[in-house]
């Protein structure tokens, strides 16, 4: 029989990533030692699958007592900027992580470059002056050998002479590269003379400007980098796997020591109604299609923080998703019930009336109001009450009332049922009044004096309860609803362009809802329940004079499949 002992929680079985490590550790692997890192490319924002990739980098470093360092990846000029350096040490900060140092693959750059005169001296590696298109053509296929490069035999000289040149600037983009000398018959495709250096001359380095006009190749850099710095689990994604051969390929040929860094893959984070390719999501944010990197429909790290997640449900969502070593696709609404889950017992829960129409007491003295208390969160009583004014004017949501109801309606209908509004007193619909062209402008009703919520009489039941604000006492917001920002599952496995994939209705703007006071001394990001409503935050675009909220997530999860 097994026992619960409470504030206690099941410790979750080790993922195959841990149980290595943990073997490595017992057979001191290193001296035991654990040194990961975390090797963005700063060439965009993080995404949640990155994400996916720190709680692994870090969490591993964390647990075992090892470091873990941030190593920008930046070995292509072309697409890299600063303002994504700053982004990602932001992102993996607020995720809750801390690097031992950070390094960058282009401090690397005179070290890897000397590398490369040492492999031309020892005739592993090549000047090619054949064009992208051929050398690819050469590739052969998985079945097929490669054909070899009529440049491949060429002496080193003559080869040290060229690569000179190239580093120069004194040869055109694209007219040369360097490749190592391997095996063009090979059946690891990646060992077919891999590019190792190719020369970029239109565009600065963000951070090394113009002094190399040649750049190397992610398989000779990364592999290089983790043996320079001492890494021991060089953790990856799966698409990596058949790099792995040659990743050490190139650590054997210049290591000195016994000492190898471990490259190990898992799978990728791959969500459902989103795309997560950095090129994807940069023409997203390029084209407008939606409103920056942080746009809250955006799966980025940034997006999902505007969008009103906490680093804590993001990392709950991953470790509930684990580590495999097979591809798969996420359903979006594990992601969501994180939010809730995260959300429910600590959010603040207010009224907030999204299409209000106004609603008269007519039996409650006017000139007068009274102060009514409420819990924030009866959840978390250390969150306290906060106070209500109410009065004989208040708004509804216009969907809580229906002139001729059928009989389950069981909201305000004249001659229907009786209602509570939320906190506060029963109240029984008597009629309204409409606009020539029928609309219903103003609701009125009658309220039981003695059924004050907190009272005596506030312990009678009725069927249902709606919320309400009062109408001198709310502040005006535009709230933002969101929807998935592409119409189909799997937006990139889908054949043509994936932005007509995109969904019109991602985005709903309301304008003139009616909030709770309370609300207007939200902090930015700040989380609420809207109650019945959803999650909600403050958006960073609200000022003083027009609140903004965004809808995190619904109460409920609308999207769940049908059984
Ligand atoms: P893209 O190809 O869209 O530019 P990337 O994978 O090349 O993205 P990097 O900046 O190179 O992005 O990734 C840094 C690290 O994050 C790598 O170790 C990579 O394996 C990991 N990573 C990237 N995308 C995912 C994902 N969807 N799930 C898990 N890890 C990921
Ligand atoms: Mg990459």
């Amino acid at each position: 029989m097994t026992t619960t002992v409470e504030n206690e929680s099941p410790k979750r079985s080790l993922n195959f990533i841990e149980q290595m490590v943990e073997e490595d550790i017992r057979n001191g692997f290193d001296g035991g030692r654990i040194q990961t890192r975390f090797p963005p490319e700063p060439n965009g924002y993080l995404h949640i699958g990155h994400a996916k990739a720190i709680c692994m980098d870090f969490g591993i470093a964390e647990n075992y007592n090892g470091i873990c360092n941030l190593r920008f990846d930046d070995t292509n000029p072309v697409k890299e900027d600063v303002e994504y350096v700053d982004s990602i040490m932001a992102d993996i900060a607020w995720l809750g992580f801390e690097w031992k140092s950070v390094f960058y693959a282009s401090d690397y750059f005179q070290q890897l470059f000397d590398l490369a005169i040492r492999l031309i001296k020892e005739g592993k590696a090549y000047v090619d002056e054949q064009s992208a298109e051929t050398i690819a053509q050469q590739k052969g296929t998985p079945t097929t050998a490669g054909t070899e490069s009529p440049y491949r035999n060429r002496p080193v000289e003559e080869n040290l002479e060229l690569f000179m040149k190239m580093s120069r600037g004194e040869v055109a983009e694209g007219a040369m590269v360097l490749r190592a000398k391997i095996d063009m018959a090979s059946s690891n495709m990646h060992f077919r003379d891999p590019i190792m250096y190719r020369i970029i001359t239109s565009v600065e380095h963000h951070r090394t400007g113009n002094t190399w006009k040649v750049y190397p190749m992610y398989d000779y850099a990364h592999g290089q980098s983790d043996y320079f710095e001492g890494v021991t689990h060089s953790l990856c994604t799966l698409e990596f796997e058949v790099h792995r051969p040659l990743y050490d390929w190139f650590i054997d040929q210049f290591a000195d020591s016994d000492y190898r860094p471990k490259q190990r893959e898992f799978n990728r984070l791959n969500i459902t109604y989103t795309v997560m390719s950095k090129r994807k999501m940069l023409q997203l944010v390029q084209e407008g299609l939606v409103n920056g990197w942080d746009d809250p429909r955006m799966p980025t790290v940034s997006g999902l923080r505007r969008r009103g997640y906490s680093a804590k449900a993001i990392r709950a969502f991953i470790d509930k998703i684990g580590y495999t070593k097979t591809e798969a696709m996420n359903d979006v609404s594990l992601l969501e019930s994180a939010a809730r889950e995260d959300l429910k017992p600590r959010a603040p829960r207010v009224c907030a009336i999204l299409d209000p129409i106004k609603l008269v007491i007519t039996n409650y003295p006017e000139n007068s109001s009274e102060t009514l208390t409420t819990e924030n969160n009866p959840e978390a009583p250390e969150l306290g009450n906060r106070d209500l004014t109410f009065a004989r004017e208040v708004y509804i949501e216009r969907g809580d009332f229906m002139e001729d109801a059928p009989k389950d309606f069981f909201r305000l209908s004249p001659g229907g049922r009786e209602v509570r509004l939320k906190s506060a007193y029963i109240i029984k619909a008597t009629g309204c009044k409409k606009d020539e062209q029928g609309n219903v402008v103003e609701v009125y009703c009658e309220y039981d004096p003695n059924s004050k919520s907190g009272t005596e009489g506030g312990n009678r039941k009725v069927k249902s309860t709606i919320n309400w604000v009062e109408v001198n006492n709310s502040v005006e917001a535009e709230v933002r609803l969101y929807d998935r920002l592409f119409s189909v599952e799997n937006p990139s496995a889908e054949e043509g362009d994936f932005r007509d994939l995109i969904n019109p209705n991602s985005l709903q703007i309301i304008q003139g809802c009616r909030v709770e006071p309370y609300l207007a001394s939200a902090k930015a990001l700040d989380n609420f329940q809207f109650l019945k409503v959803g999650y909600f935050n403050l958006d960073p675009d609200s000022t003083a004079e027009k609140l903004i909220f965004n809808r995190t997530v619904s109460l409920k999860d609308t999207w769940a499949k049908k059984a």
